[in-house]
């Protein structure tokens, strides 16, 4: 079995730093790569190795494969993991590290490429048998035929990116005389934004929840389910607050539901870790995409099932069995994530520069993930995610608890965050009650005003 032993990692922020602290933890060395804005970076101070790759641009470093490549070579690392966004999702990067005789910590290239296209994605899922949204039988060309196809969902339609991503490249459109304008900008707006015209129909589901699951498969034939996360809170369709368990999935529907999708992977022979995520509405769960790759907000799955996701991947990009059986996961109390940004918690104006002061939280049952520290330099040429804070307690009431307490002692001077909003979001009784949905928080920010 390949023992990887020095690992590179490509990203940056708080991601590359979970990435670094899961390899030390099981003895592997770490090659930390970074543009020249990052290299003051905390995942560059605490790496064994560091190598610059390219200027500010993401395009010129954290995107520059050639580049990458380099860095794994000069440094004699055996082994590439992507992390969240960037080249996690590139079929054609993973082509390129495992052709460089590097172990590429993620899935199969093939399924990363089917399911980074949406329409391949839905096609091989349905053929899976997980449930869909009803909508078009792959990609629509023309808007005569979108507008039979509509007349047979009903208005509102959804028309979405083939190769959209990060909430960007959706036009819901009301009725039929607005199908030829709205589908031409949709295609449009794909086209400039991924490079990719092609555009497909689903019903416009009014008042869903977003529920994911997260899997994990061995690559040959083996697949368990982690449970779910309930992504609900989300602004302009970017998460903002996770949580785990969802406040309205029961012991039975989590088996049910997760054994459809542990089924799946099982079938398909994925590799590694992937998160299958769904919107539900009244009891029915809609396949929506799948994401190929470890998610911002699986701290909150570690937090109730006690596995570490990063050494489980690290692991199977190693070629051992999967840690558990299905039958030994056991889910445990409740967990919180709150999406820490540097922004104007009101109007969402991005927020760089020095950080001043900075304290974490701590304590029991509180974990922070981020890159932060005090005379540490926020650049702005990046996400503006800065922290992720996760509670976790017995009851989603005592995480709650500690929540508020947890963001009560965070300190970030010398910008502004988006700690007021959570803030804010703790005191409302809907979200006490896990009463929401997916369009409950932007109609939450409009009743602020
Ligand atoms: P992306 O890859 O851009 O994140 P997704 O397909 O995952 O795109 O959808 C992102 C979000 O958009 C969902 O979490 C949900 O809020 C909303 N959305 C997507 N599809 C639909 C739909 N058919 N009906 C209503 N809302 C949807």
């Amino acid at each position: 079995m390949p023992e990887i032993k020095k690992l590179l990692i490509a990203n940056r922020g708080e991601i590359a730093l979970r990435i670094h602290r899961a390899c030390h933890e099981m003895g592997i060395k770490t090659v930390a790569v970074h543009s020249t804005a990052d290299a003051d970076a905390m995942h560059v101070r605490l790496a064994d190795q560091a190598i610059c790759i390219g200027p500010p641009s993401a395009t010129e470093s954290y995107l520059n494969i050639a580049n990458i490549i380099s860095a794994a070579e000069v440094s004699g690392a055996d082994a590439i993991h992507p992390g969240y966004g960037f080249l996690s999702e590139n079929a054609k990067f993973a082509e390129i590290v495992e052709a460089h005789g590097l172990i590429f910590v993620g899935p199969k290239p093939e399924h990363i490429r089917t399911m980074g296209d949406k329409v391949e994605a839905k096609r091989t899922a349905g053929a899976l048998g997980l449930p869909l949204v009803p909508g078009s039988d792959g990609a629509l060309t023309d808007s005569a035929e979108a507008k039979r196809l509509a007349r047979d969902i009903g208005y509102p339609v959804l028309i979405k990116a083939a190769s959209g991503g990060g909430g960007r490249g959706m036009k819901v459109v009301p009725s039929e005389d607005e199908m030829d304008t709205l589908m031409a900008q949709a295609g449009s707006e794909a086209k400039a934004a991924f490079g990719d015209a092609t555009v497909y129909m689903e019903k416009y589901l009014g008042n869903p929840r977003h529920i994911e699951f997260q899997v994990f498969g061995d690559g040959n034939g083996n697949a368990i389910h982690l449970g779910e996360r309930d992504c609900s809170l989300q602004r302009r369709h970017q998460k903002v607050l996770e949580e785990a368990p969802s406040p309205i999935i029961t012991p039975e529907e989590r088996e049910r539901m997760g054994g459809i999708v542990a089924k799946a992977m099982a079938d398909m022979g994925y590799r590694g870790a992937g998160t299958i995520e769904f919107l539900w509405e009244d009891g029915e769960f809609y396949f929506i995409e799948m994401n190929t790759r470890l998610q911002v907000e699986h701290p909150v799955t570690e937090a109730i099932t006690g596995l570490d996701l990063v050494r489980e991947q690290i692991r199977i990009a190693e070629g051992h069995p999967l840690t558990l059986r299905q039958e030994d996961v056991v889910f445990r109390g409740h967990a919180i994530e709150c999406r820490i940004n540097a922004e104007d918690p009101r109007t969402f104006a991005p927020s760089p520069g020095l950080v001043k002061q900075y304290h974490a939280p701590g304590g029991m049952h509180v974990r922070v993930d981020s890159g932060l520290y005090a005379g540490y330099k926020v650049p702005p040429y990046y996400d503006s995610m800065i922290a992720k804070l996760i509670v976790y307690g017995t009851t989603r009431q005592g995480a709650l608890r500690r929540l508020r307490r947890a963001l009560e002692e965070f300190v970030i001077e010398g910008m502004k965050t988006t700690i007021p909003l959570h803030q804010a979001l703790l005191d409302d009784p809907e979200f006490q009650q896990g009463d929401y949905t997916i369009k409950w928080l932007e109609e939450w920010l409009a009743r602020q005003e």
